[in-house]
């Protein structure tokens, strides 16, 4: 492709999901020229994929949403408490009409490559359609947005429709009369499980390993409750700011070592009541003891021999790790759904899969006759969407080589050798262990006052180095080996996927994190280097 018909900008952004669009309205509001570049056809990244039946978010609405805009989060009514993915994917694309902004998107259009030409201090970036140029690039890529597709024998063979939930089809899917198989027990199967058992006629449910779930106690949202937030929004995000993960968790600053069993119990049924992910903050010892934690599990597993009719099944789908350790799953009728006679549950763990057939489905000992399979199997998290970029620093350094142990970067944001590159919510910030809207707004405020900052001063070159980044990633180790999160085989870890280095890739630290940011900015953005642009023809 040639590279004289390059597209000149000051800055490509990756992706136009919730980061890529609020990344592009900084940037724009300060002046410069940004193009962002999107695979998909429309606005929305997670909630533009993401259409599987029943999904919708797990952190309530009204905080799962952007605060950059007062007037926005003022007329913007979100109706249910979580809302549904066609509700916040249509917020989004308000947004982005709100905002103007998909002028400047160009959809459709994948980036390939990104390589940094020192002499010019610029970013070369090929895509499907075209080539760019810019000073700044942002990979806006997602967390959550690279499809894990298992390795199963013959899955490419077979005949009825195969839909990955990061994937889902745009058209309606009519699964009424059919025998329908998914493989998964995470987040996004625990939501669609319970509709998919209402139009399939016979469901499977293959599972290797059972998740904890909450249940969601999803309900309309009334006039008085979004009066009550919007006269107070800016307070109410800010208390929520301080609270661990970024939103209300009902922070409980108590021991459950420390707790007498009554009261324990009180408060775990009323966690259960009030639902969703504020469960594991009941108290402060459930992330870092496993004897404390054992007295959740214990509940959890308690209430699921409660709601599951058959014994057998309620065994299978008790979990004996580690609450959290994998993501909470928040539900709504997901253990209720296997009393139903139309649905199976299928332990894959004691008889693993050995095959998909052009009509089914085999284990060891079994063979299940299939119309239709649904891959509810995850994703190559935080790392993957950006190792399918071919990336170039200073000297060539590809940054899969510099990541081939795992990834490496100062506050998530930026790795070092790679000037000018930013990541929101990269791997080594807070990121998918907060509440993800307010980390992205933090991570691009961050950005566009870096960036300010940088061309106020004529020095547009901005670079993490290297011994901030060490000791970065030497501390968000240390952190996460003192809690319990490293003791499962959960996508934090990489472990889902066959090959990936095992590093604890998020920082278990809101909002310590947020403060440290802010102390990094009043140092003069101690940790990062800046230098003047080269000179054009230098
Ligand atoms: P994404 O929304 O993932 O957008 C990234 C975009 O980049 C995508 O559109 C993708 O197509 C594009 N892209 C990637 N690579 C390329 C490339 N090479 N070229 C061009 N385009 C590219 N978080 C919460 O805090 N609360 C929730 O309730 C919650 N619910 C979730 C539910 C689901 C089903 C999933 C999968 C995730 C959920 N998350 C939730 C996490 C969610 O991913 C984030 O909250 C948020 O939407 C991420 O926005 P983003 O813009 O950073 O990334
Ligand atoms: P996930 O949590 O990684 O779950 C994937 C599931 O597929 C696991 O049960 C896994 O089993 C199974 N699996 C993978 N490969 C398999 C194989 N070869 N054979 C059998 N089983 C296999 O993925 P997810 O459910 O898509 O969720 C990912 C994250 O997205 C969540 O943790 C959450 O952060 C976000 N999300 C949020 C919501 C929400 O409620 N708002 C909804 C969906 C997703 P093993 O555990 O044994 O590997």
């Amino acid at each position: 492709m040639s590279h004289d018909r390059a597209q000149e900008f000051d800055a490509i952004v990756v992706g136009a999901g919730l980061a890529g669009l609020y990344m592009l309205h900084r940037l724009r509001g300060q002046g410069l020229s940004v193009r962002v570049i999107e695979a998909g056809n429309g606005v929305g990244g997670t909630w533009y994929w993401n259409r599987y039946p029943g999904a919708r978010c797990d952190v309530e609405s009204m905080e799962y949403s952007y605060q950059f805009s007062e007037e926005l989060q003022q007329e913007w009514d979100w109706s249910e408490r979580y809302a549904t993915q066609p509700e916040i994917l249509s917020y989004i694309e308000h947004v982005a009409e709100r905002f103007d902004l998909a002028r400047d998107v160009q959809f459709e259009t994948r980036v390939a490559s990104a390589d940094f030409d020192e002499k010019a201090g610029r970013w070369t970036v090929e895509s499907d359609r075209g080539v760019f140029r810019s000073t700044y690039i942002v990979m806006a890529t997602g967390c959550l947005s690279s499809p894990n597709t298992p390795e199963i024998p013959g899955l490419d063979r077979f005949a009825g429709p195969t839909l990955h939930t990061g994937q889902w089809p745009h058209e309606p899917v009519d699964l009424r009369g059919k025998r329908v198989g998914v493989i998964g027990t995470g987040s996004s199967a625990i939501q669609s499980i319970p509709h998919l058992a209402e139009q399939a006629d016979q469901l499977f449910v293959f599972q290797r390993t059972p998740n904890y779930s909450i249940p969601a106690h999803n309900q309309p949202l009334t006039d008085e409750r979004r009066a009550e937030v919007r006269k107070r929004y800016a307070a109410f995000r800010a208390e929520n700011a301080l609270m661990p993960f970024g939103f209300d968790t009902r922070v409980n600053d108590v021991a459950a070592l420390e707790t007498d069993p009554a009261e324990l119990e009180a408060e775990y049924e009323r966690r259960w009541e009030h639902g969703g992910l504020p469960f594991l903050s009941a108290f402060n010892d459930l992330i870092f003891d496993r004897e404390a934690n054992e007295t959740a599990a214990d509940f959890l597993r308690r209430k699921i021999r409660a709601a599951v009719d058959d014994p057998e099944a309620a065994a299978l789908l008790s979990p004996d790790t580690v609450v959290g350790c994998k993501r909470l799953c928040v539900d709504t009728d997901y253990y209720e759904t296997f009393n139903r006679p139309n649905v199976r549950l299928v332990d894959v763990k004691s008889d693993p899969i050995v095959e998909i057939t052009p009509d089914g489905l085999s284990t060891g000992n079994e063979t299940f006759a299939l119309d239709a399979l649904v891959l509810a199997t995850g994703f190559d998290a935080m790392t993957g969407a950006i190792s399918k970029i071919e990336i170039r620093g200073r000297g060539g350094l590809a940054l899969s080589e510099k990541w081939a142990a795992g990834p490496r970067a100062y506050l998530g944001l930026q790795s070092a050798g790679f000037p000018n590159l930013f990541l929101i919510t990269g791997p080594g910030s807070p990121s998918v262990l907060s509440n993800m809207i307010p980390s992205i707004e933090q991570h691009v405020n961050f950005v566009a006052d870096c960036v300010a900052h940088a061309r106020s001063q004529d020095s547009e070159v901005i670079e993490a180095t290297a011994e901030s980044e060490d000791e970065w990633i030497a501390h968000v180790n240390e952190v996460a080996d003192a809690s319990l999160y490293p003791q499962c085989n959960s996508w934090y870890l990489g472990a889902n996927v066959p090959g990936k280095p095992r590093v604890f890739m998020p920082y278990l630290g809101f909002p310590a994190y947020v403060e440290k940011c802010r102390d990094v900015v009043a140092h003069g953005y101690e940790g990062f280097r800046f230098s003047p642009l080269p000179a054009v023809g230098a």
